[in-house]
C-alpha cells in the first residue's frame, strides 16, 4: 500500500458524525463519535454517534459503483457480491395489479444474504489495512456472510452467535471455517460480548451499525437499483428492519446520488418491522426508543435494541419515509405467496418487506415504481417455513394408489 494511496483516499472520503457532525479520517481505529457516543445514557438504548462516510470528490457517473466506495476497487476480492438481479415477476404484477412492481432478490448473493454488501467493504478495507482477524455478533446472516467472504479472503473470522440462532446460518459459518462461539442469550448479549472480544483482542469489529463500513457497504443497493432503472428513482422501496442498517444503507445509497448530482428524488422508503420487534416504528410514533423484548419468527429482524435506531429515525424524518408493522402470520402467508407466484423463496425476515407491501399497496398508485428488497435465502430457516407447511404424511406405494386416491 502507497502513502500516495492513502492521501487519495483521505482526502476522497471521510467521516461525519450524524449528530454533531463531528468529521474525522476513516480509519480501523474509529467506528463511533468519540464525542457523542461517551455520553452517558441508560443501557438500553441505541447507540449515540453513528459515523456517515462523506465523499469528498465529484463523480460524474453511477456507472462504477467502486467509485462510491471509501476503499480502491484493487482492495476488493473477485467475487460475485451484489449486482443482484431487479425483476418484475409477471405472476405477481398481474395478480397485484402493479405493473411496475420489482422485486430487488438479494437472497442471490454469494452467502445467501444481503450481509454480503457489507462483509464485502468490511473485508476489502481491512485487506487494505493488513488486517487479517475480524470479529462480530450476529443473528445469522452477517455471521455467514462475513465466514463466506473472510473466507474467500483469507481472513480469519471470530463469530458470537446467540444459542437460538437457525442451525443453518450456524452450520453455513462453520463451513466456512469460521470460530463460532455460541452465547447463552439473545443478540444483544451477544453484540456486547463480541465488542468487549474486539477491544480486548484488538482486532476489527464487522458488528453492525457501529462499525460504520456496515452501513456505507449496503448502499450499493441503491446505486443498482438506480442503475437498474436507467437512472431513475424508483417511487417506492419497502425494506425488512430489525437494527436499521440495511434501511440506512438504502437512504445513503439514493442520498449520495442527490448530493453528486446525479438524481433529484428520494424514493418513499416504508420501514417494515415485525410486530414482535418493532423498536423502530414505536420510537417513530413516540420520539423515543423504550425496551422491548423481542420476539419474532424472523430471526434476522429480531432485535432489542437497534443499533442503528437513531440513524434510521433520522433519515425517516428528512425523507418522509413510512412506517409499517407486520404480524408473524402476515409473515408466513407473504412467504408462501411470494414463492407460488415467483418461485422466490424468502426467508421469513426477507419476506416481511413484501408482507408490508402487502400491508399498504391500497394506499399506493399503482403506476408507481415498487421495489420490494428480498433479503435472505428461504432454505436458511426451514424451521420457520415449516410452521404453515403440512408435510407429506402418507407415502403411496403405487401409482395406482393415488390416481384411485383423487376418484
Ligand atoms: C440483517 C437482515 C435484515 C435487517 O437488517 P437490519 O440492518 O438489521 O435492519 C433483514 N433481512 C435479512 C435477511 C437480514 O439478514
Amino acid at each position: 500500500m502507497s502513502t500516495h494511496t492513502e492521501q487519495a483516499t483521505k482526502q476522497n472520503f471521510h467521516y461525519r458524525c450524524s449528530v454533531c457532525d463531528g468529521q474525522y479520517p476513516i480509519t480501523p481505529e474509529l467506528m463511533l463519535c468519540p464525542n457523542c457516543s461517551v455520553i452517558p445514557q441508560s443501557a438500553d438504548q441505541p447507540p449515540r454517534g453513528i459515523l456517515d462516510v462523506v465523499i469528498d470528490k465529484k463523480i460524474k457517473s453511477s456507472a462504477n459503483i467502486f467509485d462510491f466506495l471509501p476503499v480502491e476497487q484493487e482492495f476488493f476480492l473477485p467475487m460475485p457480491v451484489g449486482n443482484t438481479p431487479l425483476w418484475r415477476p409477471p405472476l405477481l404484477k398481474q395478480h397485484l395489479e402493479f405493473k411496475n412492481l420489482f422485486i430487488k432478490d438479494d437472497s442471490l448473493n454469494p452467502t445467501g444474504s444481503f450481509k454480503d454488501r457489507a462483509s464485502f467493504l468490511v473485508s476489502a478495507f481491512a485487506n487494505k489495512h493488513k488486517i487479517n482477524e475480524i470479529t462480530l455478533a450476529s443473528t445469522g446472516n452477517a455471521g455467514s456472510s462475513m465466514s463466506g467472504v473472510g473466507a474467500a479472503a483469507g481472513q480469519k473470522i471470530t463469530l458470537f452467535l446467540p444459542k437460538s440462532a437457525p442451525p443453518a446460518k450456524i452450520v453455513q459459518s462453520i463451513k466456512y471455517g469460521a470460530n463460532v462461539i455460541t452465547v447463552d442469550g439473545n443478540y444483544d448479549f451477544a453484540f456486547d460480548i463480541s465488542l468487549e472480544y474486539s477491544k480486548r483482542k484488538k482486532i476489527l469489529s464487522r458488528n453492525t451499525a457501529y462499525n460504520p463500513l456496515t452501513i456505507e457497504g449496503k448502499k450499493t443497493v441503491s446505486l443498482e437499483i438506480f442503475n437498474q432503472l436507467d437512472s431513475n428513482v424508483p417511487d417506492h422501496v419497502f425494506v425488512p428492519t430489525g437494527d436499521g442498517v440495511i434501511i440506512t444503507g438504502v437512504y445513503k445509497g439514493f442520498a449520495d446520488l442527490i448530493a453528486l448530482g446525479l438524481s433529484k428524488k428520494m424514493p418513499t422508503i416504508h420501514c417494515v418491522q415485525a410486530t414482535g420487534s418493532d423498536a423502530i416504528n414505536r420510537a417513530w410514533a413516540s420520539g423515543h426508543f423504550s425496551k422491548i423484548s423481542a420476539n419474532t419468527i424472523a430471526d434476522s429482524i429480531s432485535v432489542d435494541i437497534p443499533r442503528n435506531g437513531w440513524r434510521t429515525l433520522k433519515y425517516l424524518k428528512e425523507f418522509k419515509g413510512q412506517t409499517v408493522t407486520v404480524s408473524d402470520e402476515e409473515i408466513l402467508q407473504a412467504q408462501s405467496y411470494l414463492a407460488q407466484n415467483s418461485g422466490i423463496f424468502a426467508e421469513p425476515a426477507a419476506a416481511t418487506s413484501f408482507a408490508g407491501f402487502l400491508r399498504v399497496k391500497d394506499s399506493i398508485s399503482k403506476n408507481d415504481s415498487v421495489i420490494i428488497l428480498i433479503t435472505g435465502n428461504g432454505l436458511k430457516d426451514i424451521k420457520s417455513a415449516m410452521l404453515n407447511v403440512k408435510m407429506p404424511d402418507k407415502h403411496i406405494k403405487s401409482i395406482d394408489e393415488l390416481l384411485s386416491k383423487t376418484h
